[in-house]
């Protein structure tokens, strides 16, 4: 009898994103007439077309692979060197960060890399995530056990929740070392805690003393920091740390997430990294240490050979002066969406985050909404699909995100509908918040 992994069967409803796409696809069912001009902000996917360098090495990399002289087969399962060390050079020794080039570890994107990294953890750490968050750090962790049922209203019972509402400012603040659950009992200690900056959903960036903060508590508590930084391209406040290495002693707690997909443009060419200094430690039951590195490439080395040749090839190629260039004007392209989408939800009176260091807008929904109801008014509405907040969180209740990554002629279309909407007789009932 072959057992099944019973962890999956704790998931609670399906993932966000699907049940986004139900609900446009029932609509565009039920009202053909107007599914053309449907303009989706809901996912984050990239519209704009790869830099050219990337397609150039592309091309050139395929052109080797056509000729016996340099075709390549299988090739080392954390990267080619030269890969490795465009990026560790790139992104952290040419802005003073110590990162050797074995640190880096190539894959194809971040969302898996967030997951499979707890294959060389220990069952049964308990986990902390900011809410709202990126669904996919709870739910990789409920399938590798590390949560226990379902909760009526949201989230998992043995998860450590770090709220982030308009009081914080939408960051995670560290947990006090007495704080209690609400039936007073301690609640321990996390062992892996989560943070993304910028932040999906909300578009905030963690600022340096906050960051020192958690690298200090995880520091004290033993404990790991997944830092996820799969939009550092689009930070440009000076005050928000890029990389969690430009924390003092973050080489010691810290594994750094990276992505091709936003910055690149590569999220249907797919490449990401993991950075994991051969200073992090986790620890037998025994508190034995043990350093995280080994373990690390040999899980790769068992159960991967590597991204594919041609697409290490446009990920180096990004390093070049020229690929610089274009992923900063890709880059400067979504932000100039998101400063056409902040500043015009802005103008319709609806409080707003982020837009600012990151390809997302955090709006309040207008009083009398929740936010899977205002997604539907806008679906229905102004035939534009944006993501609830409750989809990422109790604590996204009342809010919704507005994704940047568009064209720039229906994000202009967008803030448009919006203010249609807006001065539309039936929203004109509505108090803007
Ligand atoms: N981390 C965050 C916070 C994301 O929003 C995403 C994608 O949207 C990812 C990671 C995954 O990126 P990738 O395309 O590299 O898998």
């Amino acid at each position: 009898m072959a057992f099944v992994n019973e962890h999956y069967l704790k998931l609670s409803a399906g993932y966000l994103f699907p049940e986004i796409a139900r609900r446009v696809a029932a609509f565009a069912a039920e009202r053909p007439d107007v599914a053309r001009e449907i303009i989706r902000c809901g996912i984050g996917d990239v519209t704009e077309a790869l830099p050219q360098c990337a397609v150039q090495a592309m091309h050139q990399a395929t052109d080797e692979l056509a000729d016996r002289a340099t075709f390549k087969g299988y090739g080392p399962g954390s990267g080619y060197d030269s890969v490795r060390g465009a990026i560790a050079q790139g992104d952290f020794r040419s802005r003073g960060l110590d990162v050797a080039d074995d640190e880096i570890f190539l894959s194809d994107g971040s969302k898996g890399d967030c997951g499979s990294i707890l294959e060389i953890l220990g069952a049964g750490n308990r986990l902390a995530v900011t809410d709202p968050v990126y669904p996919v750090y709870v739910d990789a962790n409920v399938m590798f056990g590390n949560a226990g049922a379902a909760m009526a209203g949201g989230g998992y019972e043995g998860i450590t929740y770090l709220a982030c509402h308009e009081a914080n400012g939408f960051l995670a603040d560290v947990p006090s070392d007495d704080a209690t659950d609400a039936s007073g009992a301690r609640v321990p200690a996390p062992d892996v805690i989560y943070l993304c900056s910028p932040n999906n959903p909300t578009g905030t960036v963690m600022d340096r003393a906050r960051l020192t903060a958690w690298v200090a508590y995880a520091r004290k508590h033993r404990a790991l920091l997944f830092w996820d930084a799969a939009y550092e391209a689009y930070n440009r406040d000076a005050d928000a740390p890029r990389s969690v290495y430009e924390i003092p002693g973050a080489r010691d707690c810290a594994i750094e997430f990276r992505s091709f997909s936003k910055s690149g443009g590569f999220t249907g060419v797919r490449c990401g990294y993991t950075v994991l200094p051969k200073s992090v430690m986790a620890y037998t039951r025994a508190g034995v240490a043990v350093a995280l590195h080994p373990l690390w490439m040999r899980r790769w080395n068992t159960r991967s050979n590597g991204v594919s040749y041609a697409v290490q090839r446009a990920a180096e190629s990004l390093y070049s002066a020229e690929g610089r260039a274009q992923v900063g004007a890709l880059v400067d392209f979504y932000m100039e969406n998101a400063r056409i989408l902040r500043e015009g939800a802005m103008q319709l009176g609806w409080k707003t985050w982020g837009g600012e260091n990151a390809p997302y807008v955090w709006c309040k929904t207008p009083a009398g909404y929740d936010s899977w109801q205002f997604f539907d008014r806008l679906l229905r509405e102004a035939r534009v699909v944006t993501t609830p907040g409750a989809g990422f969180g109790r604590c996204g209740e009342g809010y919704f995100r507005i994704s940047a990554f568009n064209s720039r002629a229906n994000v202009e279309e967008v803030v448009r509908r919006l203010g249609n909407l807006q001065r539309s007789e039936q929203l004109q009932a509505l108090e803007p918040v």
